[in-house]
Order: structure tokens, then sequence, then C-alpha cells
């Protein structure tokens, strides 16, 4: 079972807008058919969908880190983002957690190659990104390196005077016995409820669990390091704890990890995989064997089907492999890139937006312009100020609009950056980690019969959905091209 969540997001002043009770209807229906259980919503009600307020969208975001859902499924693809570069962003910083993204209702107005697009847009940004923040560490580690806090809680045993971290001389104790008391083997939970009977932190209003003690024992500044996000300076506040029992410490955790906690899978074709015997879905499952060997495998979702069950492992090594020989091909790479810019020169969508914006910023200046000149002639009342204040406000709004919408404009890429993208995933086609990106990337639906696996790819010259009729119909006559043979998984 999938942990999902659904975003739905609403703008009043859209035609034909489908209510967020309409969209969850959709995306529950999708859920009951792709093993998949709601844990929670998330709704942005916007009554303009010229403001990009989306405070629950972002809090999705970063919620995704917490490791407390596997998937995020939305009505349409549109609802993710406002613009191509948005939405790489975010699917980047998704994927990077681990989350998978469905939509109930498929909508590719530009085209499967769109998809591909998008993947290459987001190794883009992910590079941009990584520059940005490389020039933001700096400054970070600057501080550091003075052992300046950075706000944020002060760990129990210390406290901050002047910004900077010094021992507090009644907690440091404490925190030596309970890094002493783990590396000798007590448990946990007989560590942190003795803890919460100190009369120094259970004042704090909170008390001391299993997740707050892991904290703790990790948190390296006890040693005397500074790590921020993946910036770390040595000695940079006076530690409490010596190496030796650290490290002790965290092999203890390590070995408590290891056989308490059971490895996620990830099906990687879920959502993509349907049968090719009755059209329903086909999902990941886990099973025991007669020796008592866990194993993987994808099984129809439909219960009187009688298809077989395909090893996890197996299966998504025969599609990398095709996908290798049929579409991330050095050989195809020029004929991709071609679709791909065909569909950013169709987008001009940003181009659209940025000339209204700038109609809109010059008539707000004559308006300025005209009220300048009223006041020049003596033309004051108390409201002519309050109006002024107004367009100027007006002003100043659309010219950070006009900024934003340029930075995403400057976005496209060209043909030498989507073929270095190409060559980026080909290079990583052999890594079983990468196998994810790939498959994300290029494939939009497998069917599989008995005898046969077709793989329908993001790459389409009739600019229509390919559906079960089309792929039956193929099969039938049997002039399927991307058509694997017939496997005993
Ligand atoms: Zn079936």
């Amino acid at each position: 079972m999938l942990k999902t969540i659904i975003y739905a997001r609403y703008s009043s002043d859209k035609q034909n807008e489908q209510s967020i009770e309409g969209q969850i209807h959709e995306c529950e229906q999708f859920a009951k058919t792709h093993d998949m259980v709601i844990i929670k919503h998330y709704i942005d009600r916007a009554l303009s969908g010229k403001t990009d307020d989306r405070p629950s969208f972002l809090q999705m975001i970063k919620d995704s880190s917490s490791g407390l859902f596997d998937a995020v499924l939305v009505y349409k693809t549109d609802r993710f983002a406002r613009n191509r570069y948005d939405s790489a962003v975010y699917k980047a910083k998704l994927k990077k957690n681990g989350i998978k993204i469905f939509y109930a209702k498929e909508n590719i107005p530009d085209g499967p190659e769109g998809i591909i697009l998008e993947s290459m847009l987001e190794g883009f940004a992910e590079y941009y990104s990584a520059e940005l923040s490389q020039k933001v560490k700096r400054g970070i580690k600057e501080n550091i390196r003075k052992g300046l806090s950075f706000g944020g809680a002060c760990p129990f045993g210390y406290k901050i005077v002047n910004k900077k971290y010094v021992i507090d001389d009644e907690q440091a104790p404490y925190v030596k016995k309970i890094f002493e008391d783990y590396a000798k083997g007590r448990r946990a939970i007989d560590i942190f409820n003795e803890l919460n009977t100190l009369p120094n932190y259970a004042g704090k209003g909170r008390k001391w669990n299993r997740s707050s003690l892991n904290r703790m024992l990790t948190n390296k500044k006890y040693i005397g390091i500074y790590e921020l996000e993946d910036v770390c300076v040595k000695d940079a506040i006076p530690p409490i704890i010596d190496e030796a029992l650290f490290n002790k410490v965290q092999s203890r955790i390590l070995f408590n990890r290891r056989h308490t906690t059971r490895a996620k899978v990830n099906y990687l074709l879920s959502g993509k995989l349907f049968c090719g015997l009755c059209e329903h879905s086909m999902t990941g499952k886990t099973g025991t064997s007669k020796t008592k060997v866990k194993y993987h495998y994808y099984v129809c979702s439909n219960r009187h089907c009688k298809q077989k069950k395909y090893r996890k492992e197996l299966l998504e090594d025969i599609i990398i492999q095709y996908t290798v020989k049929d579409i991330l091909n050095p050989k195809h790479f020029k004929m991709i890139a071609k679709k791909c810019l065909e569909i950013q020169q169709a987008d001009n969508k940003i181009n659209d937006i940025l000339s209204m914006l700038k109609k809109q910023l010059t008539a707000t200046k004559t308006k300025i312009n005209n009220l300048m000149n009223a006041i020049e002639a003596g033309i004051i009342t108390t409201s002519t100020k309050d109006r002024l204040e107004q367009l100027e406000q007006e002003k100043y709004k659309l010219e950070i609009e006009i900024s934003t919408q340029q930075l995403n404009s400057n976005m496209l890429l060209s043909e030498e950056q989507i073929i270095y993208m190409l060559n980026e995933f080909y290079k990583k086609r052999a890594d079983v980690s990468f196998y994810n990106q790939i498959i994300d990337c290029f494939i939009y639906k497998i069917y599989i019969y008995f005898d046969k696996i077709c793989i329908v790819y993001n790459l389409n010259n009739s600019n229509k959905d390919v559906t079960y009729s089309d792929i039956n119909e193929l099969y039938k006559s049997s002039h399927l091209n991307s058509c694997g043979s017939p496997y005993d998984l």
C-alpha cells in the first residue's frame, strides 16, 4: 500500500475549473484501483489564479522530507505548478525525497515528449540550484567558523550567549550520562523516561521520546562539529562528548536500526504497468517463499484475472534494457532533442504572460504620471495621496512579477543542453539507483501479456493518447515495434 496524500487546487477565475470536491473524488477513485491509502488532503483555494498563493502546496513540499507519505496524487498535471520551470523544481524536490507523483486524469497537452523535456529541465534546475546554494553556503561557513548559532532549537547541554554556543554546566553532565548509558546498552525507553523526570528539561513543556533521543545521540554538535545542510565545520563549538564515545554510540544505533526497521521497497513501475489481459493496473506486492525468503513481485490488481506474477527486479531490468535499446540510445538523441525543442517553442505561455505584465506596467506608470501632473497643477485631495500610494504598490508588484517571469523564460533549453542531459542519463543507464529516473522520463505505459511486453514510450508521432484498445489491436495483428519477446519471469 502506498501512503498517499492528495493535493487539490482551485482558482475561481478559470472557466470549466473542476471543483475541489470533484478533484478529490477523481483522486479517490484512482487510489482505489492503484493500491493507495489516502492519509491526508492538502488543499489550496485561491480566489484568483493571478496570485500564486499556495500555502498548502508549499507545506506539502516541506512535509515530503518527513517520510510520512510515499506518493502525491493530483487531479491533472496542471494542478502542480503554473509553469514548467516551477513544476520541474518542485518535482525534483519530491523525487529527491523518494516521493512518487501520480495524476488521476492524464492530460498531456504538449504530447508525451513534454515529459522528457521536463525531466531534462529537472536535471538543469538541480544544477542551477546547486550552483546558487554554493554561494549561500560560503556565507554560512564563514559564520559557523566564528561559532555563531543559526537559530533553531539549542541542543540540550548548551545555551546561547551572544549568539554563540556555550556549555550549560547544569545540563552537560546529563548529556554525558545519556551517551554513556546508551553505549553500555541501556534501553532507549529507560533513558528517555528518566530524562522526563529532569526538572530543567520538563520545564520547557516538551517530553523526551524515541525520536528526540535519537536526534540527541546523533547530533555532532556534542563533539564540536557544526553541520548545516552539507556544510560541516570542525571545532566550531565546545565539545561535551569525546569522539570515541560518540562513535561507539553511532555503531550501536546502526546495529539497533538494522534489527528493527524494514527496508522500503520502491516499485519503480507502479502507475505505469498494466495488465494486457484485463486492462487493470498491476501493483507491487511482497511475498515469502517456502524457504522463508522475502521476494517482491508485480501482480494484476483484478483478483479474477489469470495474469501471472512477475518478479520485480527481473521485470524492471528487462524494461530498462528495452528502454536503453529503443529510446535512451545516442543514435536517437538528436531526434528527441528536436521534439523537445518543438514543444518548448510552442509553449509561448511565458512570453504571453510577460507581454501582458509589461502592458500593465506601462499603464500603471501612465496613471502615476497623470496623478503627478494633477498634483503639480494643485489638484490635491486626501484621496489623491491614497491613490498614488496604491499605484506605487501596484508598480512594485508588477516589477517583481516581471523579473520572476523573465527568470523563468531564461530556463529554455538549447539543443546542446538537451543532448548533454540525455548523455548524462545514458551514462547512468546501468546504475540501479537511477532506474527510477529513466522510467519516469521515458516510459508512458507498459502492458504485459503472457507472451509479450508492450512498452509505450514518451515519444509519439500521432499526438494522440495510446489506449488499451490501440495496444490490443496491435497485439492481435502482431505489428508491435516496441514489444519484448516472451520472457519467463
Ligand atoms: Zn489482469
